[in-house]
């Protein structure tokens, strides 16, 4: 098979006092994302997919909420690190598509600069990267506003 697919879940709880950063862009928000990184929820659902779609494990195996080592870290950098590992086995990234599910604030005006953000960090172009956003419709621990979750897939396809 020269192609794999893998899908990533994640949801952090919201506080205030902290940042809220999604896939690597800080957004201005009333309360932030609270985890031992820096709880980029978007970045977590990613690394997920692209370590599933391989049958790699997945991020808390490679970065555990254990290891002082990961204490505030940049989700960014442990992307490229996914990155280079799916990359060393000779895999590239065919497309990722990802659904953001928060009540606010407002995803659409960050968009791009996320899928711009990811992009750069996975060295692709911002066409294969698809991110959406919904509300819950005030239902669930997400729709009273209690944290954000994130879906994601990935599509590897194997390097000729
Ligand atoms: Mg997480």
């Amino acid at each position: 098979m020269n192609i794999r697919i893998g899908n990533g879940y994640d949801i952090h709880r919201l506080v205030e006092g902290r940042p809220l950063i999604l896939g690597g862009i800080e957004i201005s928000h009333t309360v932030g994302l609270l985890g031992h990184s820096d709880a980029d929820v978007l970045t977590h659902a990613i690394m997920d997919a692209m370590l599933g779609a391989l049958s790699l494990g997945d991020i808390g195996h490679y970065f555990p909420p254990s290891d002082p080592q990961w204490k505030g870290a940049n989700s960014i950098t442990l992307l490229e690190q996914v990155n280079q590992l799916v990359r060393s086995q000779g895999w590239q990234i065919g497309n990722i598509d990802s659904v953001i599910i928060a009540e606010r604030p407002k995803m659409k005006p960050h968009i791009s600069d996320m899928r711009e953000k990811l992009a750069q960090t996975l060295e692709i172009e911002p066409d294969k990267i698809g991110i959406k956003a919904t509300t819950n419709e005030k239902l669930g621990p997400t729709g009273r506003e209690e944290g954000i979750s994130v879906y994601a897939v990935a599509l590897l396809v194997k390097e000729a």
